[in-house]
Order: C-alpha cells, then structure tokens, then sequence
C-alpha cells in the first residue's frame, strides 16, 4: 500500500514535452511511457481506481525527475465545465455586505481561463481591477447526473488548489458575473490534483491566501454555507457531470477589494494560496502582453 499513499496527479512539462505524472516527495515520477497508463489527464479520471491502479503498478519502475527541474502545468487543462460558486462563506458574505443567498448561486468560468500553478495572471488592458479569491477546488471523476448528497462524494476524483481570480467591474456588468471571472488566465489551478481518498475531511481545511507574502485570507473549508455535497446536487440536477469538470467551492473573507482602502492585482505582485493537504498555487501578476488581434 506504501505506494499508493500521496497521490498526486500532475501534468508538467519538462525537456520540451508535456508529461502526466505522480508527485513523490521532491520528484515527478514520469508516466509517458507507463504501460496501461492513460495518455492524458481526462483519460485518467475517466478510468477510475483501474486508471489510479495503473499508475501505482507503474509508478515504481518509471523514470523520475527532479520537481525544481519541471514547470507543473495545470492538472485538468482543458475542464469539460468550470464551476464556482459565489457568497459561500458567511465571513466573506459579510465583507461584501450582501444577504447569504437562499439558493446556491453558481457561475461559469470559461475553461479557457486556465492556467498552471505557477503561471502569470494578467491584469487585462480592459480593467486593472483584478482580484484574488482562494478557493478549493473539486474535480469530478465520473460521468454523473441526480446525484443525491449522501453519494456526492463517490463521484469525486479529487481536489486542487484554485484562484477564482475576479475583475471586479466586469463582474457586475451582468447577473451571470460569467465575464469578470473569465479573463484568460484568470483561473491558476494546481499545484497537482489530490486523490479524494487522500483527504479524509475535505470540509476541514485551512486555506490561505498571500499576496507579496503578507495572510489576506485565512478561513476553513468548514465555514462553507453550501457544503460539497449539496453543490454537487443541485448541480447534477440540472446536467450531467463529467470527469475533468472543476467545482471552485467559494472564498472565505480577505478578498481585495473589499479591504479598505481596496487592493487590487498589479504587475509586480506575486498571489500564493495554500490549501491545507493540497499544496499551494504561487502565481505572478503580468500587464497583458500587448498582443494584437488574435484570429487562429
Ligand atoms: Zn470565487
């Protein structure tokens, strides 16, 4: 059993190929040529225990690489569906000034908004006022529908640490908010992707962010007003979930732009997060490179 315990799943990139691999330690254990290893991260999901099996029996003989030699690269790049909640915890509800909702209230990030755990997010030339909002993140490791709470948590692969970066003004522009919280590397996931059957209490972790190495957020996945479970119900009442699909579960107190004065996201800075069990996403904030159209 020893090599099944710290399951983490990573993509990274290193000597100029992109890899699936397993975090051990100090090391990235690289799964490309690993017999019945799927390919690819959704691929893996898909398979389940078979797939989770595969890369255990494969993991010992595989070739390894240093962690500081690789870029880790976000764990699920290309999420069919990237889903967060909005005013989840009661401290951050209360920061914003807002009533805690009666219904969950749930939004889309473009899963074009993803990007690796240590890469830069942009402050658009569109807006400056960008903002952090630390948050765990789960991933779906089934195709599911009407799944009642008591059996949510069979349908989840796995958990990572997410950025729910936020530009305010366009947030507001529309009830969906789907614009401010879609900018184009405005969703920092990672480091790796957890196993669920590593974190015995995914609603006890203490999640924490920085921002240029100063505590702005300092809550628990407790203090969740919509627990994991009931997200995942009343999300697959309405559609089918997939494996690979991210639920970012909300931010507790100590986003910037309720601070007063307000803060917010400036070429320079540097946004950590930490998710406790999980590791801990460090990104640097960027201007938008002064790219022209873009027409592929
Ligand atoms: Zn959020």
């Amino acid at each position: 059993m020893g090599e099944r315990t710290h399951v983490r799943l990573t993509r990274f990139e290193h000597a100029g190929r992109t890899s699936l691999g397993l975090v051990r330690n100090d090391e990235v254990v690289d799964l490309t040529d690993a017999g019945d290893v799927p390919r690819d991260m959704a691929g893996l999901l898909t398979a389940g225990p078979n797939g989770l099996e595969a890369v255990a029996r494969a993991a010992t003989a595989a070739p390894r690489v240093a962690l500081g030699d690789v870029r880790l690269l976000a764990p699920v790049p290309v999420p069919g569906k990237f889903l967060a909640i909005g005013l989840n915890y009661a401290d951050h509800v209360r920061e914003t000034g807002s009533e805690a909702p009666e219904f969950p209230v749930f939004f889309n990030k473009q899963r074009t908004c993803v990007t690796g755990p240590f890469d830069p997010i942009h402050v658009p030339r569109a807006s400056n006022l960008v903002d952090y909002e630390g948050e765990l993140g789960v991933v779906i490791g089934r195709r599911c529908r009407h799944v009642p709470a008591d059996r949510a948590f069979d349908v989840i692969a796995g958990y990572l640490v997410v950025n729910d970066v936020s530009v305010r003004d366009w947030q507001v522009r529309a009830p969906t908010m789907t614009l401010g919280k879609s900018f184009d590397t405005h969703g920092p996931t990672g480091p790796w992707l957890t196993t669920a059957d590593e974190i015995a209490a995914p609603e006890a972790l203490r999640i924490r962010t920085w921002l240029n190495g100063e505590l702005r957020q300092d809550g628990n996945t407790s203090d969740m007003i919509v627990g994991i479970a009931r997200q995942v119900e009343v999300l697959s009442t309405v559609f089918t979930l997939e494996p690979g699909d991210i639920i970012s579960t909300g931010t507790p107190a100590g986003v910037g732009f309720t601070a007063s004065p307000a803060v917010f996201l400036a070429p320079g800075d540097v946004v950590r997060i930490e998710v406790e069990g999980l590791g801990a996403i460090e990104n640097p904030v960027i201007e938008e490179p002064p790219e022209t159209v873009t027409i592929g």
